[in-house]
Parts: C-alpha cells; sequence; structure tokens
C-alpha cells in the first residue's frame, strides 16, 4: 500500500496534531513561547539554523547542552562567524558528524560577509548556504520564518508513514511520505505543525512500542488500524557493516599527552586527534607508530561505530622524558602539527568520542597501575 491511502480526512488529522501541539509542545531552548508563537512572534533564525544543524543525526536530549554552550559563547551568527574554526571544532567534540561543524562555520561566515548576518527566507535561498541540506531549508523557512514549506525529519517519516501504512521501503518511500506531509501541512502556521509532528514522532509514535493509547490521530492510524505500527517505515535490507582496524599512539612526557591535528580533508578533518596509523572507512590502518621505539601494544581496546564501518582500535603507548617533537634529540615524531596537551586538561582538548574513549581507557588503566 503507498501514497494512494491517503484519506480525505487529511484536514481533521492536521487540526488534531496542530491541537495537541497546544497543550503538549516540548520546552527546548531554541523554541518560542506558544503564546508569542501565537501571537505572530517567530524565533530568532539563528537559533532555529543551530539546533537544526545540531539535530541532524543527533538526539534532543544530546544537542540540549551543546545549544546552551554555543549560543552563551556565540550569541550571534556574526560571533560564530569570528571565532577560530578550531574552537568551533573543539566545542562541538562529542557531537559527531564533525562535517557539520565545519559547514556550521562556513554558513556563519558567509551569512555575516555576504548577507548582512541575516539569512534568507526562501527555502530555495537557504539551500544554497553551506551543510543545509533539504530538510534544514525547509524548516528554517517553516519555523523561523513562518513561510509553508514541508518538513520531513526521521520523527515525522515514522508517523506519516504509520499513519498512511506507506509500505514502499525507504529511501523510495521518502516521496511518497513527502507527499503525504504535503497534503497535510497547513497554509499557515506550517511551523509549529512540523514541530508539532516531530514532538508526536519524538515522544508517542516511536520506533519501539509506540503509545498508541494518547496519540491524537489515532482512529485515523492506517497502521494502527491493522495491528502492524512497529512495520513502518519500511527500510530495506540491511547491509553488513565492515570492520576496520586502527592504531592509535599514546606519547607520554612530563605529564602530558602528545596531540596531533588532522588533516582538514577526509573523517574527522581539522579535528584534534591523538596520532594514528591512518586508518580510513575503506582501509585499515598500517600499524606503524610516529617513531621507533619500545612501544605496549593494548590490542582491540575500543570499538566504535561509524555510519558505513565500525573500527576497532589498538592503542600503542610510549611515555619516556626524551621525546622531542621539533628538534633532533633523541625520539622525534615527524608530525608536524603535534603538540603537548597537559593531561590534566585533557577533556578541554575537543577530542572527538573516538579518541576521547581511547584517552578514558588508557586513563583508566594508569589509575589502576597506580593503585
Ligand atoms: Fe503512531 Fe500509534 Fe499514533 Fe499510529 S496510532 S500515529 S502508530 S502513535
Amino acid at each position: 500500500m503507498g501514497v494512494d491511502r491517503i484519506t480525505g480526512e487529511t484536514q481533521k488529522i492536521t487540526a488534531k496534531i496542530s491541537a495537541h501541539y497546544v497543550d503538549n509542545a516540548r520546552n527546548l531552548p531554541w523554541r518560542i513561547p506558544l503564546a508569542l508563537s501565537a501571537a505572530g512572534s517567530l524565533p530568532d533564525p539563528y537559533h532555529i539554523w543551530l539546533s537544526e544543524v545540531m539535530l541532524q543525526q543527533t538526539t534532543v536530549a544530546a544537542v540540549i547542552a551543546y545549544f546552551i554552550k554555543f549560543t552563551q559563547r556565540w550569541p550571534t551568527v556574526g560571533d560564530l562567524a569570528a571565532a577560530d574554526e578550531a574552537d568551533v571544532l573543539a566545542a562541538w567534540a562529542g557531537l559527531g558528524y564533525y562535517a557539520r561543524a565545519r559547514n556550521l562555520h562556513k554558513c556563519a561566515r558567509y551569512v555575516t560577509e555576504n548577507l548582512n548576518g541575516i539569512f534568507p527566507e526562501e527555502e530555495a535561498e537557504l539551500l544554497k548556504l553551506p551543510g543545509i541540506g533539504g530538510y534544514t531549508a525547509a524548516a528554517i523557512a517553516a519555523i523561523a520564518f513562518g513561510r509553508r514549506a514541508v518538513v520531513v525529519d526521521a520523527n515525522i517519516e515514522r508517523l506519516a508513514a504509520r499513519l498512511f501504512a506507506i509500505d514502499t521501503p525507504l529511501p523510495k518511500g521518502k516521496a511518497d511520505i513527502r507527499i503525504a506531509m504535503d497534503v497535510l501541512t497547513p497554509e499557515t502556521g506550517a511551523g509549529d505543525f512540523a514541530q508539532a509532528c516531530m514532538d508526536i514522532g519524538a515522544s508517542i509514535c516511536t520506533a519501539k512500542s509506540p503509545k498508541c493509547e494518547i496519540c491524537p490521530v489515532q482512529v485515523h492510524c492506517l497502521a494502527f488500524a491493522a495491528g502492524d505500527q512497529e512495520r513502518y517505515p519500511v527500510k530495506p535490507p540491511k547491509k553488513a557493516k565492515p570492520t576496520r582496524k586502527g592504531r592509535f599512539f599514546w606519547v607520554e612526557q612530563d605529564n602530558k599527552l602528545l596531540l596531533v591535528t588532522r588533516p582538514s580533508k577526509g573523517m574527522l578533518g581539522s579535528m584534534r586527534a591523538l596520532p594514528d596509523d591512518n586508518w580510513a572507512a575503506g582501509i585499515d590502518g598500517h600499524g606503524e607508530p610516529p617513531f621507533a621505539g619500545k612501544w605496549r601494544l593494548h590490542e582491540n581496546v575500543i570499538q566504535h561505530s561509524f555510519t558505513h564501518f565500525s573500527l576497532e582500535v589498538d592503542l600503542a603507548v610510549y611515555q619516556s622524558d626524551k621525546i622531542s617533537i621539533n628538534n633532533d634529540d633523541n625520539k622525534k615524531t615527524d608530525i608536524e602539527t603535534a603538540i603537548w596537551w597537559p593531561m590534566h586538561g585533557i577533556e578541554d582538548a575537543g577530542l572527538p568520542t573516538l579518541f576521547a574513549k581511547a584517552v578514558r581507557w588508557n586513563m583508566k588503566q594508569k589509575s589502576k597501575g597506580s593503585e
């Protein structure tokens, strides 16, 4: 069954979803109070843009603290544009998908330098900005500028697929889901409607065990009527993820840890990290340390899951008071971007989660050793 199942009840569905929002809207720091919204006020486009970029592939619960931290440190898009990219990447550490942070900074600069710090209101213009795809453009246009735009995130996708029992497997089924949401989206109040759908998808029409008993559109839901809610949205068969091997190098001297800045292109680009052996999505690392010496190897200390592959990480440890990173004494690394970072402040280095996990692992070994 597909989009042909969209019934003549769409106006009722839209009205019920909108009414439910009035009493149940989630209180999120990028939203404005419903009373203001009802009186025609709109939220700050900078806040909506920032939150939407952060929310790509990330949960609301994880994003809230980052959103607050970013807006306290950089209250306007101009402030963010003026920041160093390294500071933005470090503040982003832990949120993952770091290309988003680089694009965020690029976009802030573009809006500040070319658009006088003002975000465009039209979806087509928003789409031209760095890091803004179809979903984000629609969300900003609808929520921040009150435009009629059809917003479909993962929560809305699930809600629509179940309501109309859209059984074309994703990603092909996205076209039918979009048609369904286009039919449901009202001419005015598209932003609040989108947020209402997001809220129902996140807290009622959940992926597992949806709370259909409190769902405002239960009587219209074809998946509920068939008792087959969790079948939707229909996913394509899962491809097996390859597992790659990589090795990180822990080089310690005088309570300082050697960190490098990764190349700007490629995975975790421009992020601070431990030196590694050039593992990548398509290849295992070569295993060779940055300099010869007596390394202690710990195998398979952490595993990390990326979208398209998993990584098993070995950690090789070298501890000495005779390491030089910039002259010819004793052990010399050939890592151009290497710096020594104080171990007691390592959490301020802004390491991506993968490297932070390896650091935590070895800190734990060290503290066990000193017990
Ligand atoms: Fe989702 Fe259940 Fe509501 Fe249908 S009735 S939309 S499955 S929560």
